[in-house]
């Protein structure tokens, strides 16, 4: 199967659908931002960067997130594709990524861009909660996406956590950074005809039908 590349402000629903795809496609899901919090909490001097960049809302420099994804992305599970959600975040990375690709002989795949208005974007940054053990997310704002306990993750009964970066403030930077820097991608990745729009509303499984169209349309799966 092909690769699929998120491109998305942040809260649009891109870690929701991210693992809905991999549960129904069976390729791993790779969050940088995953990826980035577990090196955060390694206690040196680059674990406190990370740490301080994602509280500010503010992006960790293109040299580690590429270090992490080049390590990642060659593990055994990828062979068969993968679903990166949360990288490219900018124009440089998504050259280097291309480099990277080339080096270990893997294809670009294809990118969808999920839109959101960003009131709602608001609304599930401020009720979002997820499970830190098997990454389902739940909202506890928005009916359609609560869990069915309170606190308590559906699928393995996991307690529910926060994120600390959360919070009005930091998603205000978080989607200045996202217009300033994240955006022109999708200029970008048009350019190459590999971009596919998807409207992401209030209702998970509307917008996974709609990805799964698009995938379907593609790629024998
Ligand atoms: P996310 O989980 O995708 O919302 O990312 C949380 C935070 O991790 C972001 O606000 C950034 O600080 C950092 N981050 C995630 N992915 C990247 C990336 N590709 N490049 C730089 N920083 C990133």
């Amino acid at each position: 199967m092909e690769s699929i590349i998120f491109i998305a402000p942040p809260a649009a629903g891109k870690g929701t659908q991210s693992k809905m795809l991999c549960d129904t496609y069976h390729i791993p899901h790779i969050s940088t931002g995953d990826l980035l919090r577990e090196a955060s909490l390694v206690e040196d001097e680059r674990g406190k960067y990370i740490k301080d960049q994602i509280s500010n809302g503010a992006l960790v420099s293109d040299d580690i997130i590429l270090e992490l994804l080049e390590e990642r992305i060659q593990e055994k599970d990828c062979n068969n594709g993968y679903i990166l959600d949360g990288f490219p975040r900018n124009i440089e990375q998504a050259k280097s990524y291309e480099s990277i690709l080339e080096k270990l002989n893997k294809k670009l795949g294809i990118v969808i861009y999920l839109e959101v208005e960003k009131e709602l974007a608001f609304k599930r940054i401020e009720g979002r909660v997820s499970c830190p053990k098997c990454g389902s997310v739940y909202n506890t704002i928005i009916e359609e996406a609560m869990p069915k306990q309170e606190g308590i993750c559906d699928r393995c009964g996991n307690q529910l956590t926060k994120r600390q970066d959360d919070n009005r403030e930091t998603f205000s930077t978080r989607y200045d950074t996202y217009l300033d820097k994240t955006k022109p991608l999708i200029e970008y990745y048009e350019n190459k005809n590999v971009l596919y729009r998807v409207q992401s509303g209030t209702n998970k499984n509307e917008t996974f039908k709609d990805i799964s169209l698009i995938l379907e349309g593609r790629t024998k799966i």
